[in-house]
């Protein structure tokens, strides 16, 4: 099992976990079980069920495609109708299709359930969640005013508008650091101790359901003065799934990365990145580096890739045709610390998939340890087009 939680304050905590994630409908059905007010509504399958429930709620409604990933509401899979009768038509053109927003591949997600909520009339739309600060080594509370986008443009744009509150790692968080974070959202008076109550009941869920994140975004202020959860995700860690069975229900295969799934299935650590650089490393501990590493000289990771130490030539040849198989791959990196898993099989493995891919970008190879030599000498002789190197450096400067 890795420990992604050791990651490097460079490599964000966002990227670099491997989470449990589940869909908006549920992420807000539990939610509501820790006392966190959310709209009432309904899931749908069909148009005439997105219909009926639009009709239950008054006609005026949010219909919301439910899939696994954010911005939603720029894609086009967030909105707001008048009717039962136009709730039904965006749900028809909704149901079925793919949706593509910036946080998926561009092919999209399959979108199979709607989320159709009364909807709220929006005052302020703020942002709060809860996840783990690589950095402090613990969980950190992350607020702003300026909610309804992205988080890191506001951070980019306005970090003044951003407070930050480390929670107790074992005693949780403190009511006083709740009013603080509530303070620091410029509420009226009246609504900072709904606003510090509801932050205390989030991170109790986080910490007893054991989340990497809890996020709401926009958690709203409404015209008439309530608080409310317009949006909700959760991810949960998965290092504990084993005391989590309820977890397997709430998985949804389709929203997944074909590429993660297929990889699991082979037993190597894979998490799709949004970068190009495609990363083949054996180890945890030397992948998050080299992850660093790409990042310092200005290029991005497409992949975080383990082998693990007991990969053989087989599994090396199946991880190298997964990172050749992903399009947005323009580059590949291959690091490697030659131990339990000798240079030699990752050379074969990795020479193996390139003449089986043919596809001709440019392939970076810095093998060290056990074997070196006779896996340099593979390579050399393969006929692939791979550039051996000796150090990191040398391999960071030529990915620049
Ligand atoms: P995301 O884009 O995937 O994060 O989906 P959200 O659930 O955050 O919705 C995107 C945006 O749609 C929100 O920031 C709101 O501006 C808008 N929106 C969502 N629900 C409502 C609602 O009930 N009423 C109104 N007026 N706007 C909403
Ligand atoms: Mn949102």
């Amino acid at each position: 099992m890795l420990h992604y939680r050791a990651v490097s304050p460079r490599t964000s905590a966002k990227e670099a976990q491997r989470a449990v994630k589940i869909h908006e409908y549920q992420a807000k059905a539990l939610m509501a079980k820790y006392g966190i007010p959310v709209p009432k509504g309904g899931v749908a399958t069909t148009a005439e069920e997105a219909g009926q429930l639009a009709e239950s709620l008054g006609g005026r409604a949010v219909v919301k495609a439910q899939v696994h990933a954010g911005g939603r509401g720029k894609a086009g899979g967030v909105k707001v109708v008048t009717s039962a009768q136009q709730a039904q038509e965006v749900a028809a053109q909704l149901l079925g299709r793919n949706l593509v927003t910036h946080q998926t591949g561009p092919e999209g997600v399959p979108v199979r359930k709607l989320l159709v909520e009364e909807a709220a009339a929006i005052d302020k739309e703020l942002y709060l969640s809860i996840t783990i600060d690589p950095g402090a080594q613990g969980p950190v509370v992350i607020a702003s005013e300026a909610g309804g986008m992205e988080i890191e443009a506001v951070a980019a744009a306005t970090p003044e508008k951003i407070t930050r509150v480390a929670p107790h790692p074992v005693i949780g968080l403190y009511p006083f650091q709740a009013r603080k974070v509530a303070y620091a959202l410029n509420l009226k008076p009246e609504l900072v101790r709904p606003a510090a109550d509801l932050l205390l009941n989030l991170q109790r869920l986080f910490v007893e359901q054991d989340c990497s994140l809890v996020e709401i975004n926009p958690l709203v202020v409404t015209k008439d003065g309530r608080l409310i959860a317009v949006d909700g995700k959760i991810n949960f860690d998965d290092d504990a799934d084993f005391r989590h069975k309820e977890w397997e229900s709430l998985r949804d295969p389709e929203q997944e990365d074909p590429l993660e799934r297929e990889a699991n299935t082979y037993g190597v650590s894979y998490v799709r990145l949004d970068g190009d650089v495609g990363c083949l490393v054996n180890g945890a501990g030397l992948a998050m580096a080299t992850m660093d590493m790409v990042s310092t000289v200005g290029a991005r990771p497409a992949n975080f890739l383990d082998v693990g130490g007991g990969a053989d030539e087989e599994k090396v040849t199946k991880a190298f045709t997964l990172i050749l198989a992903d399009p947005r791959v323009k580059k590949v990196l291959v690091n490697v610390f030659g131990g339990i898993l000798r240079c030699d099989i990752v050379a074969r493995g990795v020479v193996a998939a390139c003449v089986a891919s043919r596809k001709s970008i440019p392939i970076i190879v810095r093998m060290q340890g056990t074997n070196r030599e006779e896996g340099r000498k593979i390579i050399g002789e393969s006929g692939c087009h791979m550039q051996l190197v000796d150090t990191m450096h040398e391999a960071a400067a030529l990915l620049k």
